[in-house]
């Protein structure tokens, strides 16, 4: 079941030219989107479904710096930065809280990796810290079981995924940004070697950029390009409870479950650290590009073998623009959530938070992850095609980092000065022979 999302106002007409063309209204696009407006640059953002109708509503919701790869700290503050003023800014509500969280250890094991992990954060002088005991309890209400220690941010925060892009779009609206909805982009009109407009299901919009923020169609994008962009699709399941007093504000944590509150007093909850990868033919074409994740991380990523892989196989490498395009026949992405990871994530929930036994299962849904080989985002622009930006591979955690993410594209596809160093984030990384490193994971 699809989770509901804000709707928002959309152009009824597709206009003749843009100085940018954003492709995808999950939040990365959205942010691009606004934050393109915001400087004065014509921008059209062009969503095949509706806004956030994909990842970008179905995510837990954690903003959060803790446990990040550290290519990321600099961009995911900033991006924290941004959250804090966002609904001022954009004069809308995102449901952002600083309401910290927690990453819970139930063994010596585990602590040490969550200790570890603050070297990383020092040269920033994050907040993070370990905590034990009494400190834990008081951001645990309700808890029947006590936990070794935690790694615990009070500076991070958490938004309402249904609320966060629809509001961001909106934004860059009334900044007089087009917004497009039910317009799928087939592909780019290039020209003397640069692009000269994308192509949509109504018709061409003439521009000097365009920015691919397609989530996990990214890729396949990319391939009616020539374009080699290595991603993998991981699902995710989520659940969401009724309302539930005497339990915590603080989003959490643990390896059995992670829950983060809802403004409407339930709560997101799902399986902590364990996700479903379905094989498709992708699995194997980028088999050495993500062998070290998929080694590194196999207690958890769950593979499985479905329809999936026959649904992948019967897409087209390549298509013409004057037909349908494979974004046209799938509106919006809804994989079928897994009940077993669920399960088992309420089932703990019920046994460390006894609260939660009369707590309702409103709704479980999934969606498709888009993990990139190092779990670290591509934020730039393709080198072979002058005018060809890319935002996407957020790899699981691109929602709290969505903002900065759309400030820094901003930045790169107008030529300001870039918020924070982009180039850990620069797409050359996959071909010019740099190791792949996985330090955070999906
Ligand atoms: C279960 C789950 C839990 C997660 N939890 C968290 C979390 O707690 N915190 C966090 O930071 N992140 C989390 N994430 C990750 C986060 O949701 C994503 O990284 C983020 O939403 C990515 O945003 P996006 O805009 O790149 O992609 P999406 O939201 O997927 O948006 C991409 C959009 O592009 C559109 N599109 C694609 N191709 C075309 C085309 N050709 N033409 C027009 N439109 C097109 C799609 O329809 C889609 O709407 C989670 C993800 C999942 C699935």
């Amino acid at each position: 079941m699809a989770p509901r999302v804000d709707p928002v106002v959309a152009d009824s007409d597709l206009p003749a030219r843009a100085d940018v063309v954003v492709i995808g209204g999950g939040i990365i696009g959205a942010s691009t989107a606004f934050f393109l407006a915001q400087k004065g640059i014509s921008v059209a953002l062009c969503e095949k479904g509706h806004i956030a109708g994909e990842q970008s509503s179905r995510n837990w919701g954690f903003c959060r710096q803790q446990g990040r790869d550290p290519r990321e700290l600099p961009l995911i503050i900033e991006s924290l930065r941004i959250w804090r003023s966002i609904d001022r800014t954009i004069e809308g509500d995102t449901g952002f809280r600083q309401a910290g969280i927690v990453y819970l250890a139930e063994d010596e094991k585990a602590a040490a990796a969550h200790e570890k992990w603050l070297d990383y954060a020092r040269p920033y002088q994050l907040d993070t810290r370990m905590i034990t005991g009494r400190e834990i309890d008081a951001l645990l209400p309700g808890a029947a079981r006590q936990w070794r220690s935690a790694r615990y941010t009070a500076s991070d925060g958490h938004a309402e995924p249904q609320q966060a892009a629809p509001a961001i779009a909106a934004a860059a609206r009334r900044l007089g940004g087009k917004v497009l909805t039910n317009c799928a982009v087939r592909g780019l009109d290039i020209a003397a070697g640069r692009v000269a407009g994308v192509v949509t299901e109504k018709g061409r919009v003439a521009c000097e950029s365009a920015v691919l923020a397609g989530g996990a169609w990214s890729r396949l994008f990319c391939r009616n390009l020539g374009i080699t962009l290595p991603q993998l699709r991981v699902r995710g399941s989520v659940m969401r409870t009724s309302p539930v007093a005497n339990a915590p504000e603080a989003s959490l944590w643990t390896s059995g479950f992670g829950l983060r509150k809802r403004r409407d007093g339930g709560y997101n909850v799902a399986r902590g650290g364990v996700n479903d990868v379905d094989i498709g033919p992708d699995n194997f074409r980028f088999l050495t590009a993500f062998w070290p994740a998929l080694r590194g991380m196999h207690t958890g990523l769950r593979l499985r073998l479905g329809k999936r892989f026959f649904e992948e196989f019967a897409l087209p490498a390549r298509w013409p623009l004057d037909r349908e395009s494979p974004f046209e026949r799938v509106r919006v992405l809804d994989p079928a959530p897994s009940p077993d990871l669920l399960d088992a994530a309420a089932e703990q929930l019920r046994a460390a938070f006894p609260a939660f036994k009369d707590a309702r299962i409103e709704e479980r849904w999934a969606g498709y992850i888009d993990a990139t080989p190092d779990a670290v985002p591509v934020i730039s622009p393709v080198e072979q095609l002058p005018g060809f930006f890319i935002a996407t591979g957020f790899s699981g955690h691109g929602f709290g980092i969505g903002p900065g993410a759309g400030r820094l594209m901003a930045d790169l596809v107008s030529g300001a000065p870039p918020i924070v160093d982009a180039t850990p984030y620069r797409f050359a990384r996959f071909s010019d022979g740099s190791k792949m490193e996985i330090i955070a994971g999906f």
